[in-house]
């Protein structure tokens, strides 16, 4: 266990040099006040989690003191927002502080969001809100407790200083942990802008520091692009098996680590509805529910046509034949453990689109369904489930296939409660928990925001007393209009 002064930085991206990223100075808060810190995020960093108290870790999350050894610096990208190409964006109102390398070697990035005004905030301000950096915090640890790869949340840090939206709010800092800050957006502003010796370098860096297994291999940025499409293509399948929708999946947003990255306008589903459209901006639902697949597979083509210097194009098509068939059956896979299959069977695909259907029809909880579907055994859940669709008589019809498949898998009832609560979360990060939680923080309270964190920070385990957080949204928790400008 470490203290905040013992971590230990290696600034790797940093001595990259100036074209990848510019030094800027962070700039301090007003009167910082922690609101909410993770643990488990600070046990990445072998902090020990008694220096959450130490008002030195408000002092640097707020950007009051800096780590002598840290390097802030300011990376350069650009990227394809809404599927049009914007040639500069970079980190507007975030910092890479430096590179943590803990006890077990790894390095993890150290990214102030809301640090203040960089040479790449345009018409921003710097800036970050409570509101907006309590649902990145709650959003990143959440998804890494659900088992879906995301960019990781150390804390959240709230203040005086007014910061004006659509309303004026109050500015705060959240401190994000990632193994690598680099979007698919970094490789495009090399590409784009020519400099094909940068993007060389820059690939030669991500390589050698996430994908060093690529190394062994023949040809190693080929075997670097079907990684990053492979993993790109499980993180999607997870956020479709889970109901999670981004909101703003474009290319600066994408992780080229597979990550879930950036959390603007997210939300979990609550009503099962494949055409949802979370983020209010986007009015043709480019980046629907439905349509994260396919627009995943449209970013991974924006990343190889920047690739396209170093990989051969009959390799890097080749490669994209290959996300959907990789997508599904990751997809299949979670699908088959929500309904408490064990084994595969040819026709599961067929039910579990059934099923979806049914639940589209009838705006069945997409979360409650699955967990409510292992809590008794099949014969019993199914009839207490029925009284909610619409259409009985299909759901009659799909019920009895999902016996009949149900009884060609091994186990008890004990064991098939078990197995499917491990795939099925109880709790889920709901637009309306999270609006409540914010609600207090805004006046001052971060108990709600602390309890709500721990709560999701286990989502399939059975919570005595927080019963609560897994019911029923009420219905103006469905239709809140979660605004785009953090
Ligand atoms: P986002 O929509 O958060 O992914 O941001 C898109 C781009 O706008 C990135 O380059 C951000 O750094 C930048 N940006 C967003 N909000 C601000 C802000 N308040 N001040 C400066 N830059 C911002
Ligand atoms: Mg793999
Ligand atoms: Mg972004």
């Amino acid at each position: 266990m470490k203290t905040l002064t013992e971590l230990n930085f290696d600034n790797r991206f940093a001595r990259l040099g100036d074209v990848f990223s510019t030094e800027v100075t962070p700039q301090p808060l007003e009167a910082p006040r922690l609101v909410v810190a993770s643990e488990a995020a600070m046990a990445l960093l072998d902090l020990d989690p008694a220096v959450a108290e130490d008002p030195l870790f408000t002092e640097l999350f707020s950007a009051h003191k800096l780590w002598s050894t840290a390097e802030p610096r300011a990376m350069v990208y650009s990227g394809h927002q809404f599927g049009s190409y914007n040639p500069q964006l970079g980190d507007g109102r975030g910092l890479l502080l430096g590179e943590v390398v803990n006890e077990a070697g790894e390095h993890w990035d150290l990214h102030l969001k809301g640090a203040g005004l960089t040479p790449y905030s345009r018409m921003g301000d710097g800036r970050a809100v409570l509101r907006s950096s309590i649902r990145e915090f709650l959003a990143s640890e959440h998804l890494h407790a659900l088992r879906i790869p995301s960019s990781r949340a150390l804390c959240v840090t709230g203040s005086d200083t007014p910061v004006y939206r659509e309303r004026q709010e109050r500015g705060a800092m959240l401190m994000r942990l990632a193994p690598s800050h680099v979007r698919f957006g970094h490789f495009e502003f090399f590409y784009y802008t020519k400099q094909h010796d940068e993007l060389k370098k820059l690939l030669d860096h991500v390589v050698e520091s996430h994908f060093s297994e690529c190394l062994e291999h023949p040809e190693p940025y080929h075997s670097f692009f079907r990684e990053v499409l492979e993993r790109t293509a499980e993180m999607v399948a997870k956020w479709q098996a889970y109901g999670f929708c981004h909101g703003v999946m474009n290319t600066d947003n994408m992780s080229i680590l597979g990550i879930t990255f950036d959390f603007g306008p997210y939300a979990f589903l609550d009503d099962f509805d494949a055409r949802f459209i979370c983020n209010h901006s986007d009015h043709a639902g480019r980046y629907s529910y439905e349509n994260q697949v396919p627009i995943a597979h449209w970013n991974l083509a924006a990343l190889a046509q920047a690739l396209t210097p170093f990989i051969a194009i009959e390799q890097l098509r080749a490669t994209m034949d290959l996300f959907l068939p990789i997508y599904e059956t990751v997809w299949l896979d979670l699908m088959r453990k929500r309904l408490g299959f064990q084994t595969a069977e040819q026709d599961d695909k067929e039910l579990i689109q059934r099923l979806l259907q049914l639940m589209q029809s009838s705006a069945i909880d997409y979360t409650r369904f699955f967990r409510e579907l292992g809590d008794s055994p099949a014969e019993r859940a199914l009839a207490r489930l029925r009284e909610d669709f619409v259409d009985i008589k299909a759901f009659d019809e799909w019920a009895a296939s999902y016996r009949q498949r149900s009884e060609r898998e091994s186990g008890d009832h004990e064991a098939r409660r078990t197995r499917m609560h491990a795939a099925n979360p109880k709790y889920i990060l709901r637009n309306y928990l999270a609006q409540k939680a914010i609600e207090a923080a805004e006046a001052g309270d971060y108990g709600p925001v602390r309890e709500l964190h721990g709560v999701l920070s286990r989502p399939f385990d059975e919570q005595p007393g927080m019963e609560r957080y897994a019911e029923r949204p009420p219905e103006w928790g469905k239709h809140l209009e979660i605004s785009c400008s953090s």
